[in-house]
């Protein structure tokens, strides 16, 4: 097994550099395996959609969702994102799978407004290597324009880090952006660079805390204090704040304390496909049966 073989190379030092180097190419040949799987994932129609629900805080009704990529490999395996995105980012195939994303994003979401979804919106993750791209404003209104989505609905969750020094043009785009009425959110807010100059420089509408800050915060005084801090950063500069990977009633009992205004996460509703989240509008998220929220 590569990582039994790395972590053993890496104990024992030199004399296990074959060890070592053995593990290194089997995995630089299951990436490139991967990779070649992955460059026809798209035409061939194996990337689909999964939504994931959030909720407000006080009324508990979803108001939102969140489009997380999926690719259903020939054998029927689904592949999940941390595995795949960082290969489609290197081998710049994130280009084209991002674009199908968003403007499947923008007609999913157009097409319910017409059901128990009508006013629930969509946010789509943007990756870094798309977002530098020339064409990306456009193409963002013409997602738009072709699925005839109203751009209050769509909402682009973008990262700290590609907000570091923006260049000239990236400034000009984020300003584009917002005047179309499109919502910037920053996502995994407070795992990235620690200057905060970015928030009142640009139009971000919402703060999304990472999940591994909500993991512990009923245990952990000091995550605790950060998801605080966080709140009350985003309450005083007008923007809204999302707590992500929401699991238990007691994670969602303290931040509803603390104000946070809306929450995603298992607790509220794993990601799904659109009948499932319809079924959650209707029929409440399990935050919503008492009896489901006191287990
Ligand atoms: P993210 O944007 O932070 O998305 C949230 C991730 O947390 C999702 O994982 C979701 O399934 C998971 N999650 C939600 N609630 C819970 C919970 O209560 N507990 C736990 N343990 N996990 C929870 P997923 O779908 O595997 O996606 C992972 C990451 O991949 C995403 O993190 C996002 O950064 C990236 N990603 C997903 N779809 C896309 C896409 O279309 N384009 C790009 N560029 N990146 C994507
Ligand atoms: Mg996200
Ligand atoms: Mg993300
Ligand atoms: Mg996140």
């Amino acid at each position: 097994h590569a990582d039994i073989a790395m972590y053993a190379a890496k104990r024992n030092g030199r004399n296990d550099y074959h060890f070592y180097t053995a593990a290194m190419e089997a995995n630089a040949q299951k990436e490139f395996d991967l990779e070649n799987a992955l460059r026809f994932a798209l035409m061939r129609s194996e990337l689909f959609l999964e939504f994931q629900p959030r909720v407000d805080t006080s009324s508990r009704k979803i108001i939102a969702t969140e489009a997380l990529m999926r690719w259903r490999r020939p054998d029927g395996e689904v592949c999940l994102p941390d595995v795949f995105i960082p290969i489609a980012e290197t081998s710049g195939l994130i280009l084209g799978m991002g674009n199908w994303v968003l403007k499947e994003a923008c007609r999913a979401c157009k097409a319910w407004q017409h059901g128990p979804l009508k006013g629930v919106s969509v946010s789509v993750n943007i990756s870094q290597v798309q977002f530098v791209r020339d064409n990306f404003l456009s193409f963002v209104m013409e997602s738009l324009r072709e699925t005839g989505l109203p751009p209050h609905l769509l909402e682009l969750e973008l990262t700290e880090s590609m907000l570091m020094e923006p260049s000239e043009s990236i400034q000009q785009r984020i300003a584009g952006l917002s005047a179309l009425g499109v919502k910037l959110s920053i996502d995994d807010f407070g795992t990235g660079f620690s200057s905060l100059a970015y928030l009142r420089r640009f139009a971000i509408d919402t703060l999304k805390i990472d999940r591994s800050f909500v993991m512990h915060m009923t245990d952990d005084p000091e995550d605790a204090s950060v998801i605080h801090a966080i709140i009350a950063l985003a309450i005083s500069l007008g923007k809204r704040v999302v707590a992500e990977g929401v699991e238990t009633v007691q994670q969602a009992t303290q931040l509803a304390a603390l104000g946070c205004h809306e929450m995603q996460g298992h607790w509220l509703g794993r990601p799904g496909d659109v009948g499932q989240l319809a079924q959650l509008a209707r029929h409440g998220t399990k935050s919503t049966t008492p009896r489901a929220a006191q287990g």
